[in-house]
């Protein structure tokens, strides 16, 4: 491909890893500038603490890694990831009852983030193009409001600065990324921020699976429900490498799940809306202490929308767009940025106005997730919301047509397939809007009501105490 020189990019997670791969295609040198070491397996590393908790990669994003990063699934498998079938692999207590295990539409990766994020890296940096500069730490931009030439950087160990030139600058730095105070430093103004908090806490423990799981064991998820008035609680349960049950529960402002052994058990069988994930998990070995996390509030950041936006900037991932954890979008949401960013690059190359048109196309990339995410959660009660949008401000007034999608996808096959594919971020908000999609949802339910969960004989052999008759709440 065409060979502009070098990109300098921010932040050497996933998003970052997966933006120079694709970068690699365009520019001879990329230089990954990274504040951590990166470890030599799958381990887990201060810089992305919510490594600790469940990450569901759906197979949305997971097509799109691939293709930049080709042999990262059959890697991940390779290192024990499991390939699970969605919904065929799925057993979901929804806000409408059950989910009939449909043939597979869509599919999810299940691994520990530890071992995504090292598989990826190991297949990033086959490219010589790409290389990662470690404990280095970005403090700033060079340039100004017409055009950014570089970052300035300073090594943990030796403390030295230097000027790092690039003709592009990528900020792949997550959640944490200050580069609203680095283009202040410049002058350029402050972006509209969007946010919407529920007060969300995750806490997560690993379990040895018990051997009857074998190899193909389902996501198990008991989803909490936003019409009802109460903090909204849920559980997801997934399989993951070196036969081990990773667990997470959730819940919102005034709901939240407790840190200590005993509380957590207690509350994946009392305190969501059914027992089936506690019963699962009573009696396992646990094999980590409980995790907490507090970092689940939906944040954009509109560099998009600036009047004043310099050449040679582009603002990618969770560094612009975070969403709500519960939902399993961040990693495809950012895959799905760094596509629509190769496009921007690929009709425009480096011309004026490439990093205004990829800033919009990042941010339209990410509205889906946004929306899904953001428009269930200002339901919660007490869910903090900043932002202007009716859909947000009013929620209840604009929820109709997805609850009603929602409630027949877990009845009727079409209808579960086109919800699918957009819980995956595999198609788009005005994608599966289709003659298709209407028809199906017009014949209403195909099968009747589930009223247990949809488990097979070898998964039943997984429940393991007498409590565990599964029960509908
Ligand atoms: C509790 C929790 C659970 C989640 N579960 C899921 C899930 O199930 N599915 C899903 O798709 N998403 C999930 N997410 C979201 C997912 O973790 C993020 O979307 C994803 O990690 C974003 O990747 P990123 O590369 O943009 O940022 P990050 O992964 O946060 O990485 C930022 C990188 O930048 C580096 N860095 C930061 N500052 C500097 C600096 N000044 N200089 C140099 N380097 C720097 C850090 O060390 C790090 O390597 C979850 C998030 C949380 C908080």
């Amino acid at each position: 491909m065409a060979g502009y020189r070098r990109v300098v990019v921010l932040g050497g997670s996933f998003t970052g890893m997966l933006t120079s791969a694709m970068l690699a295609r365009h520019f001879d040198e990329v230089f990954v500038v990274e504040r951590d070491e990166h470890p030599t397996g799958p381990e887990m590393r201060k810089g992305v603490p919510q490594a600790r908790h469940c990450h569901i990669l759906w197979s949305g994003g997971a097509r799109i890694a691939d293709s930049y990063l080709p042999g990262m699934t059959e890697g991940l498998l390779a290192a024990g990831a499991h390939r699970i079938g969605i919904p065929d692999g799925l057993i979901s207590f929804t806000p409408f009852g059950w989910q009939h295990r449909f043939p597979e539409s869509e599919f999810t990766l299940a691994s520990s983030r530890a071992l995504l994020d090292w598989v990826m890296r190991e297949k990033a940096l086959r490219n010589d193009r790409i290389s990662v500069l470690p404990r280095t730490e970005v403090l700033g931009l060079t340039g100004g409001t017409d055009r950014i030439t570089g970052v300035r950087t300073r090594n943990r160990d030796s403390g030295e600065e230097r000027r790092l030139e690039a003709e592009l600058v990528i900020d792949a730095t997550g959640r944490g990324s200050a580069m609203r105070r680095w283009l202040e430093e410049l002058g350029v103004p402050a972006p509209q921020e969007e946010s919407v908090d529920t007060g969300m806490v995750y806490a997560t423990r690993i379990f040895r699976a018990p051997e009857a799981a074998g190899s193909g064991f389902p996501l198990v998820s008991v989803l909490a429900d936003s019409r009802r008035p109460v903090p909204g609680r849920g559980a997801v349960l997934m399989p993951i490498e070196g036969g081990r049950w990773i667990v997470t529960l959730s819940g919102t402002r005034g709901g939240e799940p407790p840190a200590d052994a005993e509380g957590f058990l207690t509350y994946a069988r009392e305190g969501v809306r059914h027992p089936l994930i506690g019963n699962l998990i009573t009696g396992l070995e646990p094999l980590t202490a409980v995790q907490r996390s507090h970092s689940t509030v939906s944040r954009r950041l509109h560099y998009d929308r600036l009047a004043v936006w310099p050449e040679g900037l582009v603002v990618i991932g969770d560094a612009t767009a975070a969403f709500n954890p519960v939902y399993g979008h961040g990693l495809s949401a950012a895959a799905r940025s760094v596509e629509a960013f190769e496009k921007q690059i690929r009709s425009r190359g480096l011309a004026a106005g490439l990093g205004r048109s990829a800033q919009r196309a990042i941010a339209r990339a990410a509205d889906d997730a946004w929306m899904m995410a953001t428009s269930n959660d200002a339901s919660y009660p007490d869910c903090r919301v900043a932002s202007t949008d009716p859909r947000l401000t009013d929620p209840a007034a604009h929820r109709r047509d997805s609850d009603m999608m929602s409630n027949l996808a877990t009845r009727n096959r079409e209808v579960s397939r086109a919800a699918l594919a957009l819980m995956t971020l595999s198609t788009s908000i005005a994608e599966i809007q289709n003659p298709w999609l209407f028809a199906a949802l017009r014949r209403g339910p195909e099968v009747p009501l589930l009223t247990e969960p949809p488990l097979r004989p070898a998964e039943f052999a997984c429940l393991r105490t007498s409590a565990a008759a599964p029960t509908t709440a």
